[in-house]
């Protein structure tokens, strides 16, 4: 079919009950693999793309493979262009035909973050485009100050924010942190459920990766939806290769390590799949 809505799938899984993983793309096997892996599962998928990858890919690419992809599938694919830290990126996103844009002006102060907010928000929409914002600031999971609670959303700031902006989703820092942890995280379930009851939009979580299964399952029940995972996927990609050419024979082409990877890479992404809907709902 052809790509759906982010905004779509992420409301329907909100009123169904599981969440989606958003998986970070950075070539052609990573996004085949893990369309594949939806497939399999019979569940949606969004497919993200960070912009600073586009210095190896550009980000059109990302996008007719994508396309041509989900066409193949059954199941739902929507595509998202994740972390933009200007208008400007935001807006290359658009041209270069992403339906679905983050604006992350988290790192700033509210009222900036608000404008720069809004303003990405009237031009998205005025083509269709959906768009994320981010209020508290998720960081570096490797720092612990960045984990602290101070860097939390603010559900009064949050009702303002979405309010004001028009943002279709909003990501949320509840605990979570960006790549390794320092420790293990420990979300702040109460604050989810406070912003899921005072919040119209689907709620995002980045830092997915390495957050232990029965937190990730809590915050869907609690009424997350995105759940981010880029760290872990790319980590499989790398011990999988890793482990291949520890023990492969010399002279044998690189296709054969791809085509070696792939089960693993595939598995990962259903596993997550499958631990975003903890309670087996359906599609
Ligand atoms: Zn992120």
């Amino acid at each position: 079919m052809s790509l759906e809505r982010a905004n779509t799938l992420l409301k329907r899984a909100a009123e169904q009950g599981y969440g989606i993983p958003a998986i970070n793309v950075f070539n052609y096997e990573s996004i085949a693999w893990a369309i594949e892996a939806a497939e399999k599962e019979d569940m949606p998928i969004i497919i993200q793309f960070w912009p600073g990858f586009s210095t190896f890919i550009p980000m059109a690419q990302i996008v007719s493979i994508t396309r041509e992809l989900a066409e193949k599938v059954k199941v739902p694919v929507a595509l998202h262009m994740d972390h933009s830290n200007s208008y400007e990126m935001a807006v290359s996103g658009i041209m270069s035909g992403f339906p679905s844009v983050m604006i992350d002006g988290s790192s700033r102060p509210f009222e900036e973050n608000v404008k720069v907010s809004a303003d990405v928000v009237r031009c998205a929409h005025a083509v269709g485009v959906d768009v994320e914002g981010e209020l508290g600031h998720v960081g570096d999971g490797m720092k612990e100050d960045d984990l602290c609670t101070d860097h939390f959303t603010d559900p009064d700031q949050a009702e303002e924010f979405v309010q004001r902006t028009g943002v279709d989703f909003l990501a949320i820092a509840v605990g979570n942190g960006h790549g390794d942890y320092v420790r293990m995280p420990q979300l702040d379930f109460d604050r989810i459920k406070e912003l899921r009851g005072r919040l119209s939009v689907p709620l995002v979580m980045h830092g997915g990766s390495d957050i232990p299964a029965d937190q990730m399952q809590h915050a869907v029940r609690c009424g997350m939806s995105k759940f981010n995972i880029a760290t872990e996927y790319e980590r499989t990609f790398h011990n999988s290769m890793k482990s291949y050419l520890d023990h492969a024979e010399p002279h044998r082409y690189y296709y054969d390590g791809l085509q070696e990877i792939k089960e693993p890479c595939v598995q990962f992404v259903r596993s997550k799949i499958r631990m975003l809907n903890p309670d087996n709902k359906s599609k």
